[in-house]
């Protein structure tokens, strides 16, 4: 079955609403009608018992018996005076034969001196009937009752449940399409939203949904919306980017590989070119390895730590580091050494984080000149840890200092060219970094070169 649209659902809804209280306040009003009417017979019933009792009382029975006779006669009154002992005296015309009853109870009441009400049935209608006592001297001479058939009380309540059984649904009824249409009204500016979401794809992320400017809550949607294409564009640019820059480093090496091998197969050569070309084109192979190796990392890394709990003992990371790359500068004249060290620790993958160090001091060791030096080390620093790789090179411009960390980014071709780097070590550092919800910076060394800052969340278990 397909699902009900908001609009079918908020109009439903609303309709249910309004139906149950209509229904409430029509039992309530059925009630109350129903009460005031019973309170208007048995007032009637009340004041005509006790014109006939006072008519009965005052007057010599003869006298009353005949005034009574003309005063009742009329068709439509359900009049009986009775003796105390129950035998009938008069009745009125309207009775037809018929005897007004007196239950048991209206007798205790009456003896009692007090009214009694009572319904029954008559000739297939309900009576109400009203018994008087009648006293004189202190004494019970006479019944009077009165009744009067429910029949008109009941055609008025029936009529009141006709009345309502059309009034309600009409009501609920209007009210459902009238919310129908406003609800449809409401929510169209969410359909055309999402009319517009559907035309847009990843060839079309430029498109933007329109912002109406009412300032609303429809408003705010559309404006999330376009900040999330926007991201979502800017994301597609740079993986394009990327996927470009990754196919031009690979075509450079694979290039020059085929250069090596068509010119080695060319013509008939010594052993000495051959062994030459084969060098050429391993090295050449070696410089396709660390590349695909690299871009691995990069995947690997900005996919997140391996073990993201785990307690790393950041100061002997560091000395660790320290000793690999000082074997590293030890062929280019260059001193790798460990400055101030604290007993830090943080959470996260120690393979990673050691990658992301090493990957620092081989950046110091390639691009500082023999006879530089190079120095890592590690402290507190408020709620986390800092460890910074300061070198005494060229150090990097202003500018250049947010760049270098996008892959792909040599300052200096040649240069590069020179070191064999990819120009993926400092995005690849970058995107461990904050997988472990921390930063790397970089800025001028005190002592020139460049500075290089990696600022982790402490571990203070
Ligand atoms: P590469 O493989 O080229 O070293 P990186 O991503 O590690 O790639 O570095 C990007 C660029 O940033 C380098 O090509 C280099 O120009 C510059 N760079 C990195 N580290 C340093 C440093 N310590 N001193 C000067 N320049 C550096």
């Amino acid at each position: 079955m397909r699902a009900l649209s908001v609009h079918t659902r908020l109009t439903l809804w609303y309709a249910g609403a309004l139906l149950a209280i209509l229904v409430v306040v029509s039992a309530l009003s059925y009630s109350l009608l129903a009460w005031s009417l019973a309170q208007d017979v048995d007032r009637s019933l009340l004041a005509v018992a006790g014109v006939v009792r006072d008519a009965s009382r005052d007057s010599p029975t003869d006298v009353a018996e005949q005034w009574l006779r003309e005063l009742f006669d009329p068709e439509h009154q359900l009049i009986q005076l009775l003796d105390p002992d129950g035998t009938l005296r008069l009745r009125s015309r309207a009775l037809r034969g018929d005897r007004l009853p007196l239950s048991p109870a209206a007798q205790r009441m009456i003896l009692e001196g007090r009214p009694a009400f009572d319904t029954a049935a008559m000739r297939g209608q309900r009576v109400r009937v009203v018994t008087l006592p009648v006293r004189r001297g202190g004494r019970l001479v006479e019944v009077v009752q009165v009744g009067a058939s429910l029949r008109p009380t009941e055609r008025a309540l029936e009529r009141w449940i006709e009345i309502l059984a059309i009034l309600v649904p009409l009501a609920v009824g209007l009210a459902a399409a009238g919310g129908r249409l406003m609800a449809r009204a409401a929510l169209k500016p969410v359909d055309d939203m999402s009319q517009a979401a559907r035309r847009i794809d990843a060839e079309a992320l430029g498109r933007r949904i329109t912002v109406r400017g009412t300032g609303d809550e429809l408003d705010r949607l559309a404006e999330t919306l376009n900040g999330m294409l926007a991201r979502l564009q800017s994301t597609f640019a740079e993986m394009r980017r990327f996927s470009a820059d990754a196919a031009h480093e690979l075509r450079t090496p694979l290039t020059a590989l085929k250069g090596t091998l068509e010119v080695a197969l060319r013509a008939d050569r010594s052993g000495p070119e051959y062994r030459a070309a084969l060098a050429s084109a391993l090295e050449e192979v070696e410089r396709l390895v660390r590349l695909s190796e690299d871009l691995l990392l990069l995947s690997r890394s900005s996919a997140g730590p391996e073990s993201p709990g785990a307690r790393v003992d950041l100061e002997s990371l560091v000395l660790d580091a320290a000793a690999v790359g000082a074997r590293l500068a030890k062929d280019r004249g260059v001193v790798v050494r460990v400055g101030a060290t604290a007993p830090v620790a943080v959470q996260g993958d120690a393979g990673a984080l050691r990658r992301a160090m090493l990957n620092l001091l081989e950046n110091g060791v390639k691009y500082t000149p023999a006879g530089g030096r190079v120095e890592i080390s590690v402290a507190e620093d408020g709620p986390s840890v800092a460890v910074a790789v300061e070198d005494t090179g060229p150090g990097i411009d202003a500018a250049d200092a947010e760049r270098i960390f996008e892959p792909f980014v040599r300052l200096d071709a040649a240069r590069a060219r020179e070191t064999g780097g990819s120009g993926l070590g400092l995005a690849i550092a970058r995107s461990i970094v904050v997988a472990h919800r921390g930063t790397l910076t970089v800025q001028p060394a005190p002592a020139g070169g460049a500075r290089f800052v990696l600022r982790l969340p402490a571990d203070r278990r």
